[in-house]
């Protein structure tokens, strides 16, 4: 038996169990097993020599661990490293090592949107885990410029500084809303809009959504946000987190068991996992 772990505490429901356990079926991998496991931050450590044994491929981590669990591991990815955080843990040469594959899902859900991100403007909700690997994904990829909005004023100001160590010629502002009209893309990386408060969005009032941007909101449940109605009104694209949840997925899938994910098997489980905890 090889056994994959989701790591968090509390876990509530999640899609990554039917969606990477589709996958392993669909790839004839039998022995294998993916579980939720949730411990708290005083256990984590010991939960690592765990995810160690012989017997487990790696993880997956979610909140509260994915910082905490650095310290904890033999390294980090390229792509981790500025993010300073990660969601997938995986082995290499006896090495216990920490990914995240969050923005490389987005920027692959992003080019199927047909968005190029070179020399993109981009204002982005948020400045948690998910926001700096979308963050992080877009400076890499040449976006031009940045617009950090979150409501902790001084984690998106902390998150710009390492952005601006990374990327010198990004053009960065935090809470700076003069330029709105002309984003490209607006990026939801809050949990503003996730069900059961289906009605909120982090648009502030008298907003409006630039008719040519594309609005991509990293939320999945509800699969229609708020904010993505919002934006079609105001006669701009917008896309839901589904896609970004399945190849960030995906993504892990590979880095543990060395084969092609089956992204429609996965797209398939995480829907029907979705559909039956909707309301
Ligand atoms: P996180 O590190 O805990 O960050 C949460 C962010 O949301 C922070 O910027 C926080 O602002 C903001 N926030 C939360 N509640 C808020 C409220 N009531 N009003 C204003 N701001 C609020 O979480 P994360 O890992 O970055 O995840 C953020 C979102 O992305 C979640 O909805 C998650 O489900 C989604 N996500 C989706 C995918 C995908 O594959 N589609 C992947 C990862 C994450 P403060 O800094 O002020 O607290």
């Amino acid at each position: 038996m090889k056994r994959l772990y989701l790591l968090g505490y509390p876990l509530g429901h999640s899609v990554s169990p039917a969606m990477q356990n589709a996958a392993l079926r669909a790839c004839g991998l039998d022995g294998w097993q993916y579980e939720t496991w949730a411990r708290p931050r005083e256990q984590l450590e010991a939960a690592l020599q765990t995810v160690r044994a012989a017997d487990c491929a790696g993880a997956n981590v979610t909140i509260p661990h994915k910082q905490a669990v650095i310290p904890f591991l033999d390294g980090l990815s390229e792509t981790a490293q500025p993010i300073g955080a990660v969601n997938t843990l995986y082995k290499r040469d006896g090495l216990l090592l920490g990914e995240n594959t969050d923005g490389a899902g987005f920027m692959q859900a992003l080019r199927e949107q047909g968005v190029d991100p070179r020399d993109c403007c981009a204002f982005i909700f948020g400045a948690g885990g998910a926001a700096a690997a979308v963050a992080f994904a877009l400076a890499r990829a040449g976006a031009r410029q940045l617009v950090l909005v979150n409501r902790t004023a001084g984690r998106a100001a902390e998150l710009a500084d390492r952005l601006h160590a990374a990327c010198p010629s990004l053009a960065l502002a935090v809470n700076w809303w003069a330029p709105w009209p002309r984003a490209d893309l607006i990026v939801n990386a809050t949990a503003i809009g996730m069900t059961p408060a289906t009605n909120a969005s982090p648009l502030p009032a008298g907003r409006e959504i630039p008719r040519g941007a594309l609005v991509f909101d990293l939320v999945y449940n509800p699969l229609e946000t708020r904010l993505m109605q919002q934006a079609r009104r105001a006669g701009a694209r917008a896309a839901g987190g589904l896609d970004m949840l399945v190849y960030q997925g995906a993504r892990a899938f590979e880095l543990w068991t060395g084969r092609p994910a089956p992204v429609e098997v996965m797209r398939a489980a995480a829907l029907a996992a979705l559909a039956e905890v909707r309301p």
